[in-house]
């Protein structure tokens, strides 16, 4: 079943105006995440290496390893993104036949003996059942669902090994993408580490010019928080904080 036509009621019941507002919201978090990267570039490749430092052996070691940690972390985000999710093939999809029956089914007993015949007619190697028992069924894609297999409610469609729907990726870490998921994160966390690290010195310096500076109070808290955000922004610590946690858990529970 494709990811246009499984589409769950509620969505389904939006209008056309609605349902594309829905889907533009949906790229905010990825829209934030590039804005994020983007700025970071301006700020540690146009304003830190080619206007302050000076060294121009420094410069190209950091200019070379940043662009590598930078592709490595773009390939990855992308592959995350755009990598089809594993949807559940069609063979577990209940033909018309055996909807109908298990549909107008009165009790659970005739149900579950509809998908046991199912699945053992086609052989399905189905082998994790529901707390009482029964086969896993997903009534808004009307199949019969893998093991490990879960219905995303963003996505609309049974997704195979399902982890999570990720906002910041706009689609759901599971058996196709899991891969580039650890290593998007592990690579943004390189990122942020080494733009920290390569930064603060001169993060340093700056403050402590502007202590020995003899200028206002006022313009002084301004330049410090100018530049304090550059600072965080250009390391993107909005970044490295979440990859720590999931990267974390994604290598406790893989
Ligand atoms: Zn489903
Ligand atoms: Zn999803």
């Amino acid at each position: 079943m494709s990811a246009t036509t499984a589409i769950t009621p509620k969505f389904s019941m939006m209008t056309t105006p609605c349902r594309i507002c829905f889907k533009a919201a949906k790229w905010l978090p990825v829209l934030f995440i590039v804005t994020v990267v983007v700025w970071s570039y301006y700020a540690y490749v146009i304003q830190l290496n080619l206007f302050t430092i000076a060294s121009i052996i420094e410069k190209c070691f950091y200019l070379i390893v940043y662009h590598v940690l930078l592709g490595l972390f773009l390939w990855a985000y992308w592959q995350t993104i755009f990598t089809d999710i594993g949807t559940v093939p069609k063979q577990f999809r209940l033909p018309p036949t055996e909807l109908d029956r298990y549909e107008s089914a009165e009790t659970d007993e005739v149900r579950r003996d509809v998908l046991e015949r199912f699945i053992q007619k086609h052989s399905l190697p189905v082998y994790n059942r529901t707390m009482t028992g029964d086969i896993r069924y997903c009534d808004k894609c009307v199949q019969v669902k893998p093991d490990r297999c879960h219905h995303c409610s963003v996505c609309g469609v049974c997704v195979l090994k399902l982890d999570h729907h990720c906002p910041w990726v706009n689609n759901c870490v599971a058996f196709t993408n899991y891969k580039f998921f650890i290593l998007f994160l592990g690579y943004a966390l390189l990122y942020c580490l080494f733009i920290g690290a390569t930064t603060l010195q001169y993060f340093i310096k700056f403050w402590k010019k502007l202590m020995s500076t003899a200028i206002d109070a006022y313009s002084r808290i301004s330049l410090m928080l100018m530049e304090s955000f550059t600072y965080c922004s250009s390391s993107s610590f909005p970044l490295c904080s979440p990859s720590v946690w999931y990267l974390c858990l994604g290598t406790m529970f893989s």
